[in-house]
């Protein structure tokens, strides 16, 4: 805890040209890629650049509650990579072990995803420090489902930066019990606390938190109102049409430019 709070204080993270804690920072996407349908995120991809976001996201393994549910394929990273290529943007994709995290680095992905589901999976958390040590690639740590709001987590992303990489971002994503209507409990209030035990940058993600498109804006805006430095949001060009979250959490891009601007705005007051 004490290196989280003072060892490394004024350290700054950069990707895609942008330093983290200086200008609000916006990670936006699919949830999941669909090998099926690679067009619709291509174009989600040019979209949310459109929209102002700074790296692209898109599942590429998807831990899902059932087995019987789509759980990614290594196929889908050669999509995401193409989005990268066509845009210019970084992008973002979760990984769930060692194997993936080799193929998502050896392929150029500019920013690792932990999930809720792996945020206290500690030889995880090890393996990424190591295995991007020299890279310094930025790792965006998802907040687990039971994980306490502030020693745990700051302690596993602390498992990260021990074993070497220090680019690490806490993402408040909901916790449990869910609040009625709302899939989590949104927990974006959570962001001045991390910020007062930790350097580390704040990146809220409203979408899995609230969990319904609708409800997606108000959850983003109150975690900026909250002091994030960033956002990460969940975006598609025809949710209906998609797959994994999407259907029910993705917002538009076009709601997603409205969104990045008033954030912009609450950001820089
Ligand atoms: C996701 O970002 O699509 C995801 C699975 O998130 P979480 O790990 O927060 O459930
Ligand atoms: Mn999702």
């Amino acid at each position: 805890l004490m290196d989280m709070k003072s060892g490394l204080a004024g350290h700054r993270i950069q990707i895609g040209g942008k330093t983290l804690a200086q200008e609000l920072f916006v990670c936006a996407g699919q949830c999941t890629i669909d090998p099926k349908n690679p067009a619709f995120f291509i174009e989600t991809a040019h979209a949310v650049k459109e929209a102002g976001a700074d790296v692209i996201r898109g599942g590429v393994w998807k831990p899902r509650t059932s087995p019987h549910a789509y759980q990614g394929s290594s196929e889908a990273i050669h999509i995401l990579m193409r989005a990268r290529e066509e845009t210019g943007l970084p992008v973002n994709t979760e990984v769930m072990d060692e194997d993936q995290l080799r193929i998502a680095l050896d392929a150029g992905v500019d920013m690792i995803q932990v999930g809720a589901r792996n945020a206290l999976n500690y030889s995880l958390l090890k393996k990424i420090g190591e295995l991007t040590r020299e890279s310094g690639t930025p790792v965006l740590l998802k907040r687990g489902m039971h994980m306490g709001p502030i020693d745990e987590f700051i302690c596993a992303a602390e498992y990260i930066v021990a074993n070497g990489n220090p680019n690490v971002m806490f993402c408040p994503r909901g916790t449990l019990p869910n609040l009625d209507g709302y899939r989590n409990h949104p927990d974006e209030s959570i962001t001045p606390l991390l910020k007062q035990k930790s350097w580390a940058p704040v990146v809220v993600d409203p979408s899995h938190s609230v969990g319904r498109a609708i409800y997606v804006p108000h959850a983003a805006l109150s975690a900026v109102s909250y002091g994030a430095d960033g956002l990460v949001i969940e975006s598609h060009v025809d949710a209906k049409k998609g797959i994994g979250d999407d259907p029910k959490q993705a917002i538009h891009p076009d709601v997603l430019a409205n969104l990045i601007a008033d954030a912009r705005e609450i950001y820089s007051r």
